[in-house]
């Protein structure tokens, strides 16, 4: 009898490059499904991320019937439905790329065991990064703390391997008659938001899947590479990869990536200089860094990875929450990534800082919410890479800002947004203000307030806080937790 496999999609919505998906093809007829698990114990997937994947299992599954294959989707609790499809369907191997958060991580250990138990192989690869959270450790095998050592040693593990070609042909067995009606359609999920559709803005700015990812690197080595290790902390320039979504749902690996670059830079098709490489490489690498911070920090998105930081007198202000998640604070560079967020489902990184800052620091809210709220509204929420980043901006986390370093969102609005086209483009009420009041308006003289059509604390709010005395305020409650 010919085998049979079956190939478990989760973050890895791709055919090229999946060690799990080619090990489960070249065994024979492969069964491809993906769960949807939305039991109240998994922390849910925003609304953003929702749209996402509503996108790229759609392509994923026109992808699969190009090849001759199927995408399943079922619901559910994967530690019952795996066995129970691995049982009914008669399968001799079940296959999957690893997940890194502590949910996954307890979920694989238990369903391994079941699945073995009742004769089926498991074979489980790495997907999704460039090294296994566990194997760059310190000399004496510790997890890595800093960055910059993190790196250097991951670096030093030499080139990752070449990727994998996407299997050319996949045979789809027929679904036995016990499975049919636990099989759901796409719009069956409810992914995509209906009453209202707030999904427009996204739709414009985004093609989820792998094609989309894809076209995304290619664009980005030719037009975005050339000067990437300084245009990349310009929000007002198209310059920094946006492939962030891509990677979140594995519709791309880092591996390819790698790969690509390498490629196009030995043919000298890639414009950029060996830094402008070396510092993309190194901004995956602060991918696989919080990864490695996830792994060994199961905790990282609720526990202040630095307890001293448990005692810190955060303020609960919810009208001050709300108007920075509505990019209403007063304060344009912070108010513009807020609305290019709400919109697109992204945020420039260099903003997404300064938004950070300004939540946890001018306005002493608890970083969790500030990640909470980009966790619902990024198309690139990430497990690690969110949390990491909050805690790294609060000055909680491994490797941090140092807590007194406090970002003033009106110098980095000078100095990465010079002319103002960012905060112009997303907050429309201040593009009359000249250039040097563009990133003050409460500063502007009210000839130039005028002008523009602007009244402040009618057309656009005055700001939230006093920058400087919001700053003082940040530092004197650090000094309580300091210790
Ligand atoms: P590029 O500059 O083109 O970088 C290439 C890739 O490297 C990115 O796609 C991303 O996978 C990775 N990368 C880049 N910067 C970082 C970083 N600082 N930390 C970790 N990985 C990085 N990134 C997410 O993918 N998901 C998140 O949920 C997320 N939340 C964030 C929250 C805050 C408060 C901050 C400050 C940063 C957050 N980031 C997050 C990191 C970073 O902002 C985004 O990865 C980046 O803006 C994505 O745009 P890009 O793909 O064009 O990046």
């Amino acid at each position: 009898m010919t085998k049979r496999a079956l190939h478990w999609f989760r973050d890895d919505l791709r055919l090229a490059d999946n060690p799990a998906l080619v090990c489960a093809a070249g065994t024979g007829a492969t069964y491809c499904i993906y769960v949807l698990d939305d039991r109240a114990e998994r922390r849910a997937l925003g609304g953003a991320t929702r749209w996402w994947l509503s996108h790229s299992l759609e392509a994923l599954a026109a992808a699969l019937e190009r090849r001759g294959g199927r995408l399943d989707i079922l619901c559910g609790d994967p530690a019952e439905l795996l066995p129970a499809f691995a049982e009914a369907a008669a399968v001799d191997l079940i296959t999957w790329n690893r997940r890194y958060d502590a949910a996954s991580v307890d979920l694989d250990a238990a369903l391994k065991e079941r699945i073995s138990g009742n004769g089926t192989a498991v074979r489980t690869f790495n997907g999704s990064l460039l090294n296994e959270p566990w194997e760059v450790t310190t000399r004496t095998g510790q997890p890595m703390k800093v960055f910059t050592p993190y790196w250097r040693a991951a670096r030093e593990r030499g080139e990752p391997e070449a990727p994998l070609p996407a299997p050319t042909r996949l045979e789809a067995p027929a679904l036995p008659d016990s499975l049919g009606h636990r099989v759901r359609s796409l719009p069956e999920l409810a992914l995509r938001p209906t009453r209202p559709d707030w999904a427009g803005g996204l739709r414009e700015a985004w093609t989820p899947g792998e094609d989309g990812a894809t076209q995304n690197l290619v664009d980005f080595i030719e037009d975005g590479l050339g000067g990437y290790a300084d245009g990349r902390d310009r929000p007002d320039r198209d310059s920094t990869s946006r492939l962030s979504p891509h990677l979140r749902f594995g519709e791309i690996s880092p591996r390819q990536i790698w790969h690509a670059l390498g490629t196009a830079r030995k043919s000298g098709e890639a414009k950029g200089s060996a830094a402008d490489a070396e510092k993309f490489l190194s901004e995956l690498g602060w991918r696989e860094f919080s990864y490695h911070l996830l792994f060994h920090n199961p905790d990282l998105a609720t526990r202040n990875y630095d307890q001293r930081f448990d005692d810190f007198p955060w303020k609960h202000d919810g009208e001050a929450l709300r108007r920075w998640q509505r990019g209403l604070t007063g304060v344009p560079l912070v108010d513009a990534g807020m609305r290019q967020l709400w919109t697109t489902g992204w945020m420039h990184n260099r903003v997404r800082m300064v938004a950070a800052s300004f939540l946890i620091k001018h306005l002493l809210q608890d970083w969790r919410t500030g990640e909470a709220w980009f966790w619902d509204t990024l198309v690139d929420a990430d497990p690690a890479n969110n949390a990491a980043s909050w805690q790294w901006v609060a000055g909680s986390g491994a490797d941090a800002a140092p807590y007194f370093r406090i970002f003033n969102p009106v110098t980095q609005g000078e100095m990465h947004d010079p002319a103002g086209a960012y905060v112009r483009r997303w907050i429309p009420e201040l593009a009359g203000l000249p250039d040097k009041n563009i990133h003050a308006p409460w500063k502007a003289p009210d000839d130039a307030l005028k002008a523009a059509g602007i009244r402040i604390g009618e057309t656009y709010p005055a700001p939230l806080v006093d920058i400087g005395f919001g700053r003082q305020r940040a530092l004197d409650a650090f000094a309580m937790i300091r210790g």
